[in-house]
């Protein structure tokens, strides 16, 4: 049972990006480009 949960945690599924607020430093999820904290819509996007 867990053993498939584990696999796709540390595996990853597609999302291999990392969004963060550029202002706040908030991590942001992939869908948003507005930053839910401070509104900003700056957000940097890194690929892993
Ligand atoms: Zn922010």
């Amino acid at each position: 049972m867990g053993l498939l949960g584990l696999i796709r945690d540390t595996g990853g599924g597609t999302d291999s990006t990392l969004r963060e607020c550029r202002n706040c430093g908030l991590k942001v999820d992939s869908d948003d480009d507005v930053c839910p904290a401070c509104a900003s819509t700056e957000i940097a996007s890194y690929t892993l």
